[in-house]
């Protein structure tokens, strides 16, 4: 059941807000102290053979929670951006987000990612962004996002020393579930491949959720030619591809008034084709 705060507008006992780069969620404090454990993080409750035992308060699940979230360090822009705010009149779309619903109510660790591909400014990232706050406020699951751009840069920033490199990459390699938006941009050069090789090689050897965006099909001179046979077959085993088609969805929300979301300089409009079967 959906509860929502009417003081901070807070749901589920979090709000969430855009802070500086990224999106961050805050526990509703507007009942201060807890109401259930007065902040001591605990109260008693008796178990099946009636002694009092301590439990964790749900104000604490809420903090793990929050804590959570914003090590996911989701774009600020998208903060809004949930699989119930995903509205679109496109069958195939509502499709897809009820695949992506349907990917959270059974996720199990390791479980089998997802690759949504497609022209820009289809909501490829909306749904990215859905799936991982589902799994992190409804779930407590560890995600986290990253732009291969802005990993790239992030690598680059370090200058070539192994240890600064290593901790940029650990938490990527060892977060349960792992969102990498805009696969295949970039110059592709020996380097940049080098950096995705190592990225998707460890993850998939030890059997981790990895969901992706790519605005590149994966047919000739698309997807495979921009990450190399090597990665692209991998990508093939850890993910189901499922195509984002459709109107250009932010001009669409521009079109609705919601001009938020600033519209991106056109990109590439590869030819609508279908996707492979996996
Ligand atoms: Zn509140
Ligand atoms: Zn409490």
């Amino acid at each position: 059941m959906r509860v929502e705060c009417a003081r901070c507008g807070a749901d589920n006992g979090l709000l969430v807000k855009a802070a500086g780069d990224y999106a961050v969620a805050e526990r509703c404090t507007c009942r201060s102290p807890c109401p259930h454990c007065r902040d001591a993080g605990y109260h008693f409750k008796a178990d099946a053979r009636g002694y009092e035992v301590a439990v964790a308060c749900e104000c604490q699940k809420l903090e793990r929670r929050a804590r959570l979230f914003n090590q996911a360090k989701l774009p600020a822009r998208y903060h809004a951006a949930t699989l119930q705010s995903f509205q679109n009149t496109d069958a195939a779309k509502n499709q897809i987000r009820y695949e992506a619903y349907q990917f959270t109510n059974v996720y199990q660790p390791g479980a089998r990612g997802i690759l949504f591909y497609g022209p820009c400014g289809t909501g490829k990232t909306h749904l990215l962004i859905g799936i991982l706050r589902h799994l992190v406020l409804r779930l407590g699951c560890p995600v986290r996002f990253v732009e291969f751009m802005h990993l790239l840069s992030d690598l680059r920033a370090t200058f070539g020393d192994a240890g600064s490199a290593e901790q940029v990459m650990a938490p990527l390699v060892e977060v349960p579930v792992l969102a990498v938006d805009e696969l295949g941009k970039g110059r592709g050069s020996e380097w940049e491949l080098q950096v995705l090789d190592e990225l998707i090689s460890k993850r998939y050897n030890a059997g981790r959720t990895t969901l992706f965006t790519s605005n590149y099909l994966p047919n000739e001179n698309g997807l495979p030619d921009r990450v190399g046979e090597r990665i692209y077959s991998r990508l093939v085993e850890m993910c189901e591809f499922k195509y984002m088609s459709g109107d250009d969805y932010r001009r669409m929300l521009a079109d609705q008034g919601d001009g938020g979301r600033k519209a991106s300089a056109p990109g590439r409009n590869p030819r609508t084709m279908p996707g492979p079967r996996t």
